[in-house]
Parts: C-alpha cells; structure tokens; sequence
C-alpha cells in the first residue's frame, strides 16, 4: 500500500534541514521519496492513502535511548520484575512499548531485561503480531555477585563467565551488550553508585567478545573510575556517566576529551521529572546533577537522550519530558531533536535505515502541530504516528481534525 502525507513542513533531518509544503511518499514499511508536495502528488499512485496535514510537521520518528520495559514505573517494580512470571512480565512490557510508540518514539533501546524478554518482545512487534516501536536490546546486563541488577539473572564472576554471558546474549539474539561498570542506586546491599564493579581489563574483554561478535557494548557508568575504564576499553556509550567519586562529584576534563576523541557517547537516562528534582536539589545539587550536560558538551562528548524509563517517576511517553530538559539547559531545539533522531540512531549504528527521512528508508515518522523547531512542547500528542508505516493509534488518543484520509483509501 502507498501512502502520501503532507504537511506545510518536512523535517528531514539532521540539522534543520527542512522542506516547506513537502510530503514523504511511503510504500508498505519504506519510504519512497520525500519532497515538495507537488512534486510527490505526481509520482504517488492513482490510490495512495491520502492524508493532508496543514499548519503541522512530519519528522523522523524519536528514540529513546535508554529505557526497561520489564520495569513498570510503581514503587513496586522491584517485587514485580523478579517475581512475574515470564507471560505476565511480557504482557505488561508490550503495553509499556505501546505506551511509548503512542507518544512518538519509534525506537526504544531496551539496556537491560530479565531472561531476554524485551527480545522476544521485539521480534514479536517485528513479525506485526502486535503493534510497537522498533526495539534494540541488551537482555540480561552483565554484573558482579549482588551486584546492580543482579537480579536480572546476569552476574558474572572472572573472565570465563564474562565471555560467556556475552555469548549467551548473543545467541539469544542481543543487539547490545550491557554491562554494570559501576555500582547503582536502585539494588540494595550493593556497592555504592560510585564504586566500579568490574577492574578495566575485565571490560575491556567484554568489549573484545562483543566486538567479535559485532555488537556494541553499554556501560552503565556513574563512577569517574568506571568511565574512566569503559572509555579506555572502547564501549560506545555510557550511560548515566554522571563523575562520582567517593568524595563527591569529580569531573575530568581529560577523560570527557577522550570519549570526544574516540566517538563514546553519552546517554544520561534521565527522567522527565528534573523539575521537581531540581527544587529538591537545590543550586549546587543541581549544579552537579545536570550541569555535567552542559560541561560535556562543551567538551565535545556525544550526547544522546534516555530517559531510564521504567524507574519510578520516569514514564514511558515522556521522552519529551527529558528533550525539555535540555531545552532547560540552553541547548538549542535542533541539536536536541537531532540528539532524539539521527544523533541516536548514528550512535546505534542504524543510522542506514532509522533517524532521517530519506528514500529507503524505515517509514518511522510523526506529525505534530506547528513547528517543534520553535517550540518543542509542540512533539507531544502526536497527530499521527507511524512505525515501519503502519500507523499507531491508542485507544484515547484522538482522531487527528485535519485528517483528511478517508476519501482517497
Ligand atoms: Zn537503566
């Protein structure tokens, strides 16, 4: 089936590269072309789909780059995940993946699940046995015993054991190696956030396997130590990356170059729910909880949106939510959108096919009112939403007004 879609602006990405009055032609999951409208209304079939979007934008479909879904955002999602069973955890993660393919964001990067559910949930949505975003996923992560996260079945003690969970993961059909460089916040009687819990040549044989096995690896870092150690073992990206040492906040210049210098993203997986985080902070908490963006940046490091979705307080469809927070912090809508698009998919290395709108590729794509360009509030409650071009619609959300499909179907 075709479909044409147009709108008074296409933003095809990266760097506000824009066409006013354009449209994306879409053939079944693929896009055929993008251009201006006129131009496309002419290359589309006699019985394309129609549908007209005026005073709207189409852009590529957004990504969140650091979510759980088998995490189901109550207080109560420790208990839930390790004591659910396989079909009930699965359920409740097809919703969670519905719940943010209805806001917008038509990939998630799953980083860390239980016996590899987020996998059979990805292949499921790939198969269309149910509607859902693209999914990249980590399986079990790799930890220390009782160490973060342990309770998702993927501690490793010594070298044998690390290679093989990376190829457990692997066979299971991983499509990212994760590992808990550092201590967390969320395992109790675990070692502190700061604290590395594997030495760097451990991780640096993780990420030899798991580049034998041609996938990236993902370190979840908030020790200066551990960041330190997973940029010199070459991962490519670490997560949170927030500089703590046992004595308080300890950013290094030379450590942040480094990830600069050899393309290691940072992926901060922070919630949307910075607001009230901040006036419990206060200024210097602030300063150190979010500044470091800022900081990194300057610096040249990668960045990259996640929202650790899953966590209590950190929903689904808010990757908005987080955009804004770097709105908050001065950094211009396109880098922020490109951080959410393109940047992503870059650093997932899918950025053939995912992150732009570009004949050939997947047809991932939202319309939103006015120009998210000015305003990025603008990306909430999306028109229409579109993954592999088959269009989402949950079940409250509402028929788009100018929606004007129905007489050419
Ligand atoms: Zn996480």
């Amino acid at each position: 089936m075709q479909q044409l879609i147009t709108a008074s602006q296409v933003l095809i990405g990266p760097a506000q590269q824009r066409i006013q009055e354009g449209a994306v032609l879409i053939q079944d999951d693929t896009i055929l072309a993008v251009g201006q409208r006129h131009h496309l209304e002419q290359q589309a079939d006699e019985n394309a789909r129609r549908r007209d979007y005026p005073n709207s934008t189409v852009l590529p479909g957004l990504i969140n780059g650091h979510v759980h879904l088998c995490f189901d955002t109550s207080p109560q999602f420790l208990e839930s995940v390790q004591q659910d069973k396989d079909s009930d955890l699965l359920l409740g993660m097809a919703g969670r993946a519905q719940q943010a393919l209805a806001s917008g964001v038509t990939t998630v990067r799953d980083l860390g699940d239980r016996g590899g559910l987020s996998i059979r949930l990805r292949d499921a949505i790939a198969r269309d046995d149910l509607p859902g975003p693209r999914i990249l996923a980590a399986a079990a992560p790799l930890t220390i015993p009782n160490g973060h996260c342990h309770f998702l079945g993927g501690t490793v003690s010594g070298e044998a054991e690390i290679r093989q969970l990376v190829h457990h993961n692997a066979a299971l059909g991983a499509d990212v190696i994760k590992v808990m460089a550092s201590g967390g916040q969320i395992t109790p009687n675990s070692p502190p956030m700061w604290a590395s819990q594997f030495t760097a040549g451990e991780l640096s044989i993780i990420v030899e396997e798991a580049s034998q096995l041609e996938l990236p690896v993902a370190a979840h870092a908030h020790g200066t130590e551990a960041i330190a150690a997973a940029t010199a073992a070459g991962v490519s990206t670490i997560e949170h990356c927030s500089w703590q040492s046992a004595n308080g906040p300890d950013r290094r210049d030379d450590i942040a170059k480094q990830m600069a210098d050899r393309g290691i993203y940072a992926c901060t997986a922070l919630s949307g729910n910075w607001r009230s985080i901040m006036k419990r902070l206060g200024p210097e908490g602030t300063e150190a909880m979010y500044g470091r963006l800022v900081w990194l940046a300057e610096l040249g490091v990668p960045l990259i949106i996640g929202t650790d979705a899953g966590l209590p307080g950190s929903w689904f469809d808010d990757l908005v939510g987080t955009m804004e927070l770097f709105e908050y912090l001065g950094f211009p809508h396109d880098q922020i959108i490109d951080m959410a698009t393109f940047t992503s998919a870059t650093a997932f290395g899918i950025a053939n096919n995912v992150g732009r709108l570009q004949p050939g590729y997947s047809a991932d794509l939202i319309v939103v009112d006015g120009d998210p360009l000015t305003r990025l509030d603008h990306l909430r409650n999306p028109q229409l939403v579109l993954a592999r071009g088959r269009e989402f619609r949950a079940s409250n959300r509402q028929e788009p007004s100018t929606d004007a499909g129905d007489q050419n179907r």
